[in-house]
C-alpha cells in the first residue's frame, strides 16, 4: 500500500546513504507495481516501461501464468540445490531450451542464475573442450560484470576501468558496424590481424558475439559475417559462441537471433527474458563441447532454481500461446515506421533507427552527421520522457543510443502511447 511518508526523494536519500555509489541508477523512481508494461512508482505516478529491466521481461510484468507456476512451485519446495537433490523441471527446461537451438546436432544444456555466468561457463566449457586458452571477442560488447566477462566486454568505461588485471589471452576484434565504416570484410580482416599480430588459431579456444551488441548500441552483425565466422571456427576447431543473453527469449522476432544466421553457433548463453525476471541463464551447446569438463567442474548452490524453472517453463507456454514470436515481429515493424517517420520530421538528429525484430534503436547525433554522437541529447531525450511517464534506456559506446526493450505483451494503445511520448519528449530535447 501507498504510505504519504515514502517518496521516491526520501527512497533515493536513504540509497545514496547505504548503497556504493558505483552501483548505477536510470531514474530516481522506486516502483510499487507493475502489471504488463505498465509501472507505477511509490508515489502513484504511472509509468510506461520501455525498459523491460534490461530486456528481462518479454514477457511482461505480474504475468499470471508465470505468479501461478511460481505460486505452485513455492508451495512445493523452493532449494535443494540441483547438484544436491534433483527435480524434473530443470530437466524438462533444458529439453525444450534444446529444442529451441538451431543446429542439427546433439545438445546438452545447464542452468547458471546470470548472464555472467553464462558466458563464464561458455568459455569454460569451450577451453575445457578445445585445451585452448584464447578468445576472441569485439569492441563495444558487453558480456558482464565477473572478472572473465569484463575482460570479454569491449568497452572500458565505466565496465572495465579500476578493475583489472583480467584473465589472459583475451582479444578484441572489430565487430561489424555498417553506419560507422566498419564493413563486413573490415571486421574479418581484424580477426586476421589479431591471428598475425597476438595469438595462432591454433591456440584460440573459442570466438564469443552477441549477435546484436546490446549495451554496446544495437549493432546488428549481418548473417554474412556469422557465416564467414562459422566458416573460420571450423577451419580452425574454434568454438563460436553466441552471446544470447539479451537478443535471446523473442525479443529479435525468433526465439534465438542466431536463427536468422542461416548458420549455427556450437554453444549459445541465455539469461534475462527466458525466465521473465527470475535469475535464471542457460548454456546450451553441442554435447561433446558440453560434457567436456570432469565431473564437479559445472554447477553452483542456485544454479537452475526450481522458482527459475518454473517462471522459464511458464515463459515458454505464454510464448506458445499468445503467439509472442509474431507479436514480437509486429512490434518491431511498428516501432520502426514510427521512428523513421520521426526521422523525417526531425531532420539532422536522428542518424539511424535499426534493430532487428522488437530490440530497436535510435542513435543520435549532432548536425547531421552520424559521426558526432550526440550523448547529451540523449540524455536529455531520457529525462524529458520520464516526465512525461516513459521509461526508455541509453546504450551505445558513445552513449548516443535510445534502446527499446518494451515488453512483447504490451498493447497496440499502451506501445503507441510510448511513442507519441518519445517523439514529445526528442522535440522537447532538440528544443532545450
Ligand atoms: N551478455 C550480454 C549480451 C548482456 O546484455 C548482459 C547484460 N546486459 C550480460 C551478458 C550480463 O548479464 P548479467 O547482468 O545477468 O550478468
Amino acid at each position: 500500500m501507498l504510505t504519504p511518508t515514502k517518496t521516491n526523494a526520501s527512497l533515493m536519500a536513504r540509497r545514496r546513504a547505504a548503497l556504493p555509489s558505483g552501483l548505477g541508477q536510470g531514474f530516481e523512481i522506486f516502483i510499487e507495481r507493475a502489471l504488463g508494461a505498465e509501472i507505477w512508482d511509490v508515489q502513484g505516478q504511472r509509468y510506461i516501461d520501455f525498459a523491460g529491466g534490461i530486456a528481462v521481461m518479454n514477457t511482461g510484468h505480474s504475468h499470471p501464468a508465470l505468479l501461478a507456476a511460481m505460486q505452485r512451485q513455492m508451495e512445493r519446495h523452493t532449494h535443494t540445490c540441483f547438484q544436491v537433490l534433483a527435480y524434473e523441471s530443470y530437466v524438462e527446461l533444458a529439453e525444450k531450451l534444446i529444442a529451441k537451438m538451431p543446429g542439427d546436432f546433439y545438445k546438452k544444456c545447464f542452468f547458471m542464475s546470470t548472464g555472467a555466468e553464462a558466458v563464464e561457463n561458455a568459455i569454460k566449457v569451450a577451453r575445457a573442450y578445445t585445451k585452448r586458452a584464447g578468445v576472441i571477442a569485439f569492441g563495444g560488447g558487453f558480456h558482464g560484470r565477473t572478472l572473465m566477462g569484463m575482460a570479454l566486454t569491449g568497452k572500458v568505461v565505466p565496465y572495465k576501468a579500476g578493475f583489472g588485471p583480467f584473465p589472459a589471452e583475451i582479444y578484441h576484434a572489430r565487430y561489424p558496424n555498417q553506419l560507422h565504416g566498419v564493413s563486413v570484410q573490415d571486421a574479418l580482416d581484424s580477426i586476421q590481424a589479431i591471428f598475425k599480430n597476438d595469438i595462432e588459431p591454433a591456440r584460440v579456444a573459442a570466438i564469443i558475439l552477441e549477435p546484436v551488441q546490446g549495451e554496446g548500441g544495437f549493432y546488428v552483425a549481418p548473417p554474412e559475417f556469422a557465416q564467414a565466422l562459422r566458416k573460420l571456427c571450423d577451419e580452425h576447431g574454434i568454438v563460436l559462441i553466441a552471446d544470447e543473453v539479451q537478443t535471446g527469449a523473442g525479443r529479435t522476432g525468433t526465439w534465438l537471433a542466431c536463427e536468422q544466421w542461416g548458420v549455427s553457433p556450437d554453444v549459445i548463453t541465455m539469461a534475462k527474458s527466458v525466465a521473465g525476471g527470475m535469475p535464471l541463464s542457460a548454456i546450451i551447446g553441442r554435447a561433446e563441447i558440453m560434457d567436456a569438463p570432469a565431473l564437479g567442474g559445472l554447477g553452483g548452490t542456485y544454479a537452475g532454481n526450481p522458482m527459475a524453472c518454473a517462471s522459464a517453463l511458464a515463459v515458454l507456454d505464454v510464448f506458445e500461446q499468445e503467439k509472442l514470436l509474431v507479436r514480437s515481429q509486429a512490434i518491431g515493424q511498428r516501432m520502426r515506421a514510427y521512428l523513421q517517420g520521426l526521422q523525417q520530421k526531425l531532420p539532422g538528429c536522428i542518424a539511424d533507427v535499426r534493430g532487428l525484430g522488437a530490440m530497436v534503436a535510435l542513435e543520435l547525433c549532432k548536425h547531421s552527421d552520424p559521426h558526432q554522437p550526440d550523448a547529451d541529447l540523449t540524455k536529455r531525450l531520457a529525462t524529458e520522457a520520464q516526465k512525461r511517464g516513459l521509461i526508455i534506456l541509453t546504450c551505445g559506446v558513445y552513449a548516443n543510443v535510445v534502446r527499446i526493450l518494451v515488453p512483447l505483451v504490451v498493447s497496440d494503445a499502451v506501445l503507441d502511447e510510448g511513442l507519441t511520448i518519445l517523439a514529445e519528449a526528442l522535440h522537447a530535447a532538440v528544443a532545450a
